[in-house]
């Protein structure tokens, strides 16, 4: 019996299977090579022709124009650490997908997918519970320590050349927005952190500054531009006629009319800047646009004017001026109004909005071009959080792949306890996780094996934070080479990478509205550059062996 429609496609048990497994392993193919320090970036040019050059790996993912279902599950888990750790996602989709091609050794030994999801449920509890026996313990307030967490994670991205300057301004700004609560532990709110970027100068240039930065220029110019201890309103409102008046019909059967009705909007602007006036402010930032009418009433009352001030930037002045945003003009509330310095900043044409107990701090982060400080506006955003992580849980990891290492060693230890054939999927795990050192070493021109082989020994001789110091090949402690990761991006990195392979295992039928066969295909036209390659050749992915 039929119950399908013509143009539906159907894929069952081992089909469906080895579809969804190779359009994972595509997506993780595509990032792996710019994982750690020595990895390369990728450009992408979207459909518009706009570039993006980064080693982000969920930028990469985001930008990638992906249609395959099960590719976009995976990005999901880029998108699940992104929003969770704010880093490591590159890490938690290349696990994700040697989950899955180790899975597939299984599948073909006949092992059922449920044993296969059971073990790996298993190994990333277990694997979590490690990571916390393993993680060192450190004091949130020692710099030095976190300031090291910073710069590991600007490691190999743009923002790597001034990661000193960098890495103090990120701890700087991350303490300035931390509060002690009473059990002693710290919180930390990262929306009090606005990142604000300007291209003509080098990042070395960044600056943190206490308050806001608004990147725009005042409506008029006979505005005054630096006023000390301004009174500050904040409008999502237009400050132009209303919109009916704008639409409505009217009909003039005189000159004395037309006159008339002029007066009479001109009267409405102007009764809109007089209460302005009356509220006391100094200075209004307008989400929206001002009339030209308005900008010269405003000037001529010595009312500073900003009009398009994004919505994210009203709302962090509302946080730094402790103001309201007042969405009814005719109406203002003195007590809506707050209070900041503002300064000109002719050079950089922007203002520094400024106040002693301002609460909130900007990171002007400067480059030579839009793509420089776009790749430094992502590798910062990444480091912040990972500084917020570390500040209020106080867990770090020895990074350079030793952490995976010893993870591996226990799962293996573990995997001899665990009953039936979820044993062999434990120890899947573990070979799993061993992807990112060679990984590492393979982006760094060393060789895999090798180095693999010596990780394992440092490893089973006792040294737990035998990582890889990529530079030299070496095999070194790479806690006190200051290689230092939060643990909480690494427990969310290993749970995203396992419920994804799971999920996807858990797949046995494919029933799609349209044909499934040609979405690989679809992407080769409009793979430009890098890595996106794997993509359009997803159907032939299982043949790919992998790196070992
Ligand atoms: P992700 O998106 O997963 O964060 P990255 O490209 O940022 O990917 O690479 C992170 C990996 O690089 C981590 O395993 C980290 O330990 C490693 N790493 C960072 N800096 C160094 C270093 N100096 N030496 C060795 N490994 C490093
Ligand atoms: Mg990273």
């Amino acid at each position: 019996m039929i119950i399908l429609g013509e143009d539906s496609q159907r894929m069952k048990d081992k089909d469906a299977q080895s579809h969804n497994i190779s359009a994972a392993r595509a997506v993780a193919e595509a990032v792996r090579s710019t994982l750690g320090p020595k990895g390369m970036d990728k450009m992408l040019v979207s459909s518009m022709g706009d570039v993006t050059v980064t080693n982000d790996g969920v930028t990469i993912l985001q930008e990638m124009d992906i249609d395959n279902p099960t590719a976009s599950m995976i990005v999901e888990v880029a998108e699940t650490q992104e929003d969770e750790a704010g880093d490591g996602t590159t890490t938690a989709v290349a696990i994700a997908g040697e989950l899955l091609k180790n899975a597939e050794d299984l599948l073909e030994q006949d092992i059922h997918p449920t044993a296969i999801i059971k073990g790996f449920h298993l190994a990333s509890e277990k694997a979590r519970e490690e990571i916390d026996n393993i993680a060192e313990r450190v004091d949130p307030d020692d710099e030095e320590i976190v300031r090291k967490v910073a710069e590991t994670s600007m490691t190999g991205k743009g923002a790597e050349l001034n990661k000193e300057l960098l890495g103090q301004l990120i701890v700087e700004a991350v303490r300035a927005v931390t509060v002690k609560a009473d059990d002693g532990s710290n919180i930390v709110d990262l929306d009090f952190i606005n990142i604000e970027t300007q291209t003509g100068r080098s990042a070395g240039e960044s600056e943190l500054l206490n308050g806001a930065v608004i990147d725009k220029d005042p409506v008029h110019d006979d505005m005054p531009v630096d006023i000390e201890d301004a009174k500050v309103l904040l409008t999502n409102e237009p400050i132009e006629l209303d919109e009916t008046d704008v639409d409505a019909e009217i009909q003039l059967d005189s000159p004395d009319q037309l006159q008339a009705f002029l007066d009479s909007e001109e009267e409405e602007l102007r009764a809109k800047v007089d209460a302005i006036e009356a509220s006391g402010a100094d200075v209004v930032f307008c989400q929206k646009g001002i009339d030209d009418m308005a900008q010269h009433y405003l000037a001529k009352k010595g009312i500073l004017a900003v009009r398009r001030v994004k919505k994210s930037d009203i709302k962090f002045l509302k946080e730094v001026t402790g103001a309201d945003i007042v969405s009814d003009l005719d109406d203002i509330d003195a007590d809506a109004l707050g209070t900041a310095d503002i300064e000109r900043d002719d050079a950089d044409e922007l203002f520094y909005v400024t106040g002693d107990d301002a609460h909130g701090v900007t990171l002007l982060l400067r480059g030579s071009t839009e793509h420089v400080v776009d790749e430094l506006e992502r590798g910062v955003g990444d480091a912040l959080d990972v500084v917020a992580s570390t500040i209020s849980d106080g867990r770090v990891l020895a990074g350079g792949g030793a952490i995976e290492v010893e993870l591996a060693k226990r799962l293996r230890d573990y995997a001899d306890g665990v009953e039936g054939r979820e044993q062999l999927a434990v120890e899947a795990f573990a070979d799993s996780l061993e992807l990112i050192p060679r990984v590492l070493a393979e982006n760094s021109g060393l060789d895999a094996i090798d180095t693999l082989v010596d990780l394992r020994a440092a490893h089973a001789d006792g040294q737990t934070r035998a990582g890889l110091n990529v530079f030299t090949g070496d095999v070194v402690d790479t806690f006190d080479a200051g290689v230092v990761e939060p643990a909480h991006a690494k427990e969310q990195a290993l749970s995203s990478a396992t419920e994804a392979a799971n999920l996807v295992l858990k797949i046995d039928d494919i029933i799609a509205a349209g044909d499934l066969s040609t979405e690989g295909e679809e992407d080769e036209g409009g793979a430009p550059g890098g890595g996106m390659g794997g993509m359009g050749g997803m159907g032939g992915m299982g043949g790919m062996g992998g790196m070992m």
